[in-house]
């Protein structure tokens, strides 16, 4: 009989990074989400603190979405730099770098956000403070904690847990010999051994030990996952190590090279290539290609002569004939460039998972490594959150591995593409095989901008998805057809009928964003700011003309069914619990808005009543022209016919699941009833 404390919850989140702390947030915004008892989650790191310089910045318009659904992106927006425009240098044909091309940063159109950046510990910074605001202060970092044993049960994981030093829990970092005493981030670089980090945690004596039993274990805990590696070798990241070595420093710069507040791509003619960040606070992060260092035999380079001295000499030989020097520094590294993905990021039980930096690593240089890893733990916590409160299928659980597999697998073909057109030197003219073409380059960056927005996800058919193709693997497992349970099977004829009732929506894709006015008080919203991370699912009602009769007839048949008894709305909401807790109805119109009244042309399930709080007045939207912000167009643009609409179910996570007409109402009936427990 062991005497070590036991405790048991629904999840157990190792690691507070980007990807843990996405992963507790969303938990955090599940509490409406009714339930017999209270969704419980830990959130464990072995460091003392968040980190507080250095490391990722690039926010992507989708994670701008996506913390704008949990309550927090105003914050980054008004702190951060905003990136307008991409300027490329090239040398001329005396070898002198020169601008050759500006290009928008962002795509134009494509999101209501675009890029940002901002240093990861501030981001890290709003989330602790979203975690605590939302979940009352019940899930909190537990700092100076190290899991030490995993063994999976039939019901539940149990996770060995010990209390750290704070010795143990502050990770040794070499001396900076800079100008300033800049924080030195080689410790956590690919460049040192695996167990580098944890040497002083081997011979440490913290004792006080706990069993935490969860039914569910994510494991974010970076590239040298512990999680990951508990679990087996099946779960090794799989890949390849070049010999590119890139520098990295946030410096305020001292210079004459016109472009240093715009993000630039800079080729020189033969000293290697260089990447200019503008960022918030006067700080530049420059990436800089440092060919002096080679990898050795053992195909890792000798960290010990990298310092920020040498990464900068490389900088200023890249720039000339422009100068460039600095007085502060606030963070440097260095990193060997190399794309690794685990074969598999769940566990068969599906009990434990991986999420970010554990199951995928690439170069930074895109700015995708923070934004792909939240959007990973993003795409499960709803899911796990879900099952965990005894509402949907556990079956829905196989589309994390299908979906998110897919996804970094993608972002490692482009790295690997991206990162070698970025070190190679500029081809002299089109006889030199060896260089890098220019013209390719801007090609890849301008296709890479739309990929690395976050916006091009599209997700292949399983429970959560009614579309044709190829609904994606579970990895190199015997059990791999398991993600086909629940599948909805449908033609590819089919499907291009359901997906021409609303060509600008399309399924598997996130919900594009226009703006519409509410109904009730005319105020105008972009539509996707109504919804919320909050864990429920949406039916978008797309009502068309209401105010034509045989259409008018069409919306109250489709509202009646879904109102009924025995319907799955009523059937997938727990006993006593609002009708719109678990799935909620959303209403977008076409008809004009002075002419039309909520109360008289709106069935009651579209603006549900409450005998404490009244009627629903934020469910009913119309596509009409606002006073002080133009028109959004909406029908238009989601490609929605005016008069007839069409019904369209969202995820929790704004993803595009299901679309039909309205008098599809059983199959809509089908795609609820394989995700919930009705
Ligand atoms: P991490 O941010 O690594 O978080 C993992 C967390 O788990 C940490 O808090 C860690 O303390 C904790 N942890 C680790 N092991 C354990 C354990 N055994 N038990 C408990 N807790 C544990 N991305 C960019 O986009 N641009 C950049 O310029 C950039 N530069 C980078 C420079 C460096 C040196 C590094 C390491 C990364 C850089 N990245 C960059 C990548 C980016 O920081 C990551 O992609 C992102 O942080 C991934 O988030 P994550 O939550 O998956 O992992």
């Amino acid at each position: 009989q062991s005497d070590i404390p036991e405790t048991n919850v629904d999840v157990l989140i190792i690691g507070a990074g980007p990807a843990g702390l996405m992963a507790a947030a969303s938990f955090a915004h599940l509490t409406a989400i009714p339930s017999a008892s209270p969704l419980s989650v830990r959130i464990i790191d072995k460091r003392s603190t968040k980190i507080f310089s250095g490391q990722a910045d690039g926010l992507q318009c989708r994670s701008l979405e996506i913390f704008d659904s949990l309550g927090f992106a105003d914050r980054a927006w008004k702190e951060a730099n905003h990136m307008i425009e991409i300027c490329m240098w090239n040398p001329d044909a005396t070898g002198i770098i020169q601008r050759s091309d500006r290009i928008p940063d962002t795509i134009v159109g494509l999101s209501r956000f675009q890029q940002i950046v901002l240093q990861q510990g501030r981001i890290e910074r709003f989330f602790l403070d979203n975690i605590q605001k939302y979940s009352g202060g019940a899930i909190k970092v537990e700092r100076a904690i190290l899991p030490t044993s995993l063994q999976i049960g039939e019901e539940r994981v149990k996770v060995t847990v010990r209390k750290l030093t704070e010795e143990e829990a502050t990770p040794p970092q070499a001396t900076t010999g800079s100008k300033s005493d800049a924080t030195d981030g080689l410790f956590r670089s690919n460049l040192v051994g695996d167990d580098y980090e944890d040497k002083n945690i081997t011979d440490a004596k913290g004792e006080e030990e706990e069993v935490i039993n969860a039914k569910f274990v994510i494991g974010c805990d970076g590239a040298r996952s512990w999680t990951r590696r508990t679990l087996g070798p099946e779960f090794e990241l799989q890949g390849e190590a070049t010999d590119f070595i890139w520098g990295v420093m946030d410096i305020i710069p001292l210079t004459d090279f016109p472009d240093i507040r715009m993000r630039c791509a800079i080729h020189s003619a033969n000293d290697g290539s260089l990447m200019v960040i503008p960022r918030e606070n006067r700080l530049v992060r420059l990436y800089i290609q440092l060919k002096e260092v080679t990898p050795d035999a053992s195909g890792r380079a000798d960290r010990s002569k990298i310092t920020p001295e040498l990464i900068f000499g490389a900088a200023q030989k890249i720039l000339r004939p422009y100068k460039i020097d600095y007085e502060y520094c606030d963070w440097w590294t260095a990193y060997q460039i190399g794309q690794r993905i685990s074969p598999s990021f769940s566990h068969p039980s599906n009990k434990v998972f991986l999420a970010g930096d554990a199951v995928h690593t690439h170069s930074p240089k895109a700015g995708q490594g923070m934004n792909v890893s939240m959007q990973d733990s993003f795409n499960l916590a709803w899911k796990v959150g879900l099952i965990a409160k005894g509402i949907c299928h556990p079956r829905i659980l196989d589309t994390y591995q299908s979906e998110r597999r897919r996804v970094a697998q993608d972002l490692i073909e482009f790295d690997h593409k991206f990162s070698r057109l970025f070190s190679g030197r500029p081809a002299k003219d089109v006889m030199d095989a060896e260089g890098v073409s220019m013209a390719e380059f801007k090609d890849a960056f301008l296709k890479g901008n739309l990929f690395a927005s976050g916006l091009s996800v599209d997700y292949g058919p399983s429970s959560l998805v009614v579309k044709s193709g190829d609904p994606g693997e579970l990895g190199d497992r015997s059990d791999r057809s398991r993600n086909l349970e629940g599948v909805r099977r449908i033609t590819v004829e089919e499907f291009e009928v359901k997906q021409s009732l609303a060509k600008g929506l399309p399924v598997g894709m996130r919900f594009n964003s226009f703006k519409v006015l509410n109904q009730a008080c005319a105020r105008p919203w972009h539509f996707q700011e109504r919804l919320k991370a909050d864990g429920r699912f949406r039916i978008v009602l797309f009502a068309g003309d209401i105010l034509d009769q045989a259409q008018k007839q069409r919306v109250e048949v489709f509202c009646d069914k879904l109102s009924s008894s025995n319907g799955f709305m009523r059937r997938a909401t727990p006993e006593g619990a609002k009708i719109d807790s678990v799935i909620e109805v959303l209403t977008i119109h076409s008809a004009r808005r002075t002419e039309t009244e909520l109360l008289r042309d709106f069935p009651d399930i579209l603006h549900p009543f409450d005998p404490h709080t009244g009627w629903d007045y934020n469910k009913v939207f119309v596509d009409d022209e606002s006073y002080h912000e133009g028109f959004g167009d909406a029908y238009k643009n989601y490609g929605v016919d005016k008069e007839k609409g069409c019904v369209v179910a969202v995820r929790p996570d704004q993803y595009v699941g299901w679309i039909g007409e309205l008098e599809d109402f059983e199959q809509l009936q089908e795609y609820f009833e394989g995700i919930f427990l009705v």
